[in-house]
């Protein structure tokens, strides 16, 4: 089909300043472990970010599974988490020999209900890993103070938020580690790439070795550890791609402002508001469909934007604790909201690039689904 709309398209630098930025690996030939780009694209995300320590890595999901081994929690441990997330997030905590507690979302952002968090907590439970969903901050302050009673760690999963602040503090500053994604379809990419970002300096030297064999130095190796260290184009990339950070947001917004000007107040669609003292970073475009009030479901929606070439992605549907790969080991009725989003919920196309006439061509396409109640 022609001219497709994919639900995201990756940010890139211009050819030239790619160019100019990877040029000095032709005079180094240096390509990768912790060379002149890796290291300035860390010191340039630990001023940008505001954070002490920013550690790289090839991707997300391993610097998520790399914290989360650095803290040392203890094996079948029980970590607090939502299954309406990537599968990264589940996974990581499963693949660390930890046994994740599902706690149900909030209705309104889909991150973590503090609420219902306590009632989790057992003499096993050692870890809260709540998500920023769709760049929505978490309960930071409620997360810390149910933390803190029960001498848990906290590590955000933090790959949506990239960019965003609370009362001027970046995500990157709260809990115990932070997580980000530079993947492609992210806000700010690396191509592939991640981040953990943290304040306890005992952490540094843990991490980096984690994430290189558990290499010590040349003649001392310390421990098991796997490979998951950011090379050196990865890094240009992200050197290239946060000089244009703001202007990138900029873009997003305008778009983000266009859908809620059109999808705003019609019956059966429900789209997420601003957070009091929060800085977005406009992500995602989340709507949830009410098929009584709308008229049409979610997969309806979903089939009308299909047949005109339109991706949108149902995201994030099916739920992590109804994976095949966990063979019906959690209950997905603990999670009941989390379930029902998750059957109504649709991500329309977001990027920087998309075009206002873009984004009413899917919005008629939306609204052409809408039939009047009877
Ligand atoms: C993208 C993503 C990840 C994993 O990131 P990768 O860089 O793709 O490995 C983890 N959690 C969430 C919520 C994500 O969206």
């Amino acid at each position: 089909m022609a001219n497709n709309i994919l639900v995201t398209r990756s940010s890139m630098p211009s050819f030239e300043e790619y160019c100019e930025e990877i040029k000095e690996l032709w005079d180094s030939h240096w390509l990768t472990n912790m060379g002149a780009k890796h290291k300035q694209l860390q010191s340039d995300l630990e001023k940008f970010l505001g954070v002490p320590n920013v550690v790289l890595y090839t991707n997300g999901h391993l610097a998520l599974e790399n914290v989360l081994a650095a803290m040392n929690l203890p094996r079948n441990g029980e970590v607090i988490t939502t299954p309406f997330t990537f599968a990264s997030t589940t996974h990581a905590i499963v693949r660390n020999n930890l046994k994740p507690v599902f706690c149900d979302i909030r209705k309104d952002d889909y991150t973590i209900d503090v609420s219902k968090i306590e009632s989790l907590i057992t003499d096993r439970t050692c870890a809260i890993v709540p998500v920023h969903v769709y760049g929505n901050l978490c309960d930071v302050n409620e997360i810390q103070r149910i933390a803190n009673k029960y001498g848990l760690k906290v590590i955000y999963d933090a790959a949506h938020a990239f960019g965003v602040k609370y009362n001027g503090v970046s995500t990157a500053c709260f809990g115990d580690a932070a997580m980000f994604s530079f993947h492609a379809t992210k806000v700010f990419n690396t191509i592939e790439g991640g981040a953990v970002c943290f304040s306890d300096n005992t952490l540094v030297q843990k991490l980096n070795d984690m994430k290189n064999f558990g290499i010590r130095g040349p003649e001392i190796v310390e421990f098991v550890g796997g490979n998951a260290k950011m090379n050196e184009f990865q890094a240009a990339m992200g050197i290239c791609n946060l000089r244009h950070l703001d202007e990138e947001i900029a873009k997003r917004k305008a778009a983000v402002e266009r859908y809620r000007e059109r999808l705003s107040g019609i019956s059966g669609i429900k789209l997420c508001g601003d957070q009091a003292g929060v800085e977005p970073n406009y992500a995602y475009m989340p709507v949830v469909f009410d098929e009584l009030e709308f008229g049409a479901s979610r997969n309806e929606v979903f089939n009308a934007l299909a047949e005109n070439g339109i991706g949108a992605r149902k995201y994030f549907y099916p739920l992590t604790n109804t994976f095949d790969c966990f063979h019906g080991a959690y209950d997905v009725n603990e999670t009941p909201i989390a379930l029902h989003i998750s059957k109504r919920v649709l991500t329309l196309p977001l990027y920087a690039d998309l075009s206002i006439e873009t984004v009413d061509k899917i919005c008629d396409i939306v609204l052409s689904c809408k039939r009047a109640a009877d």
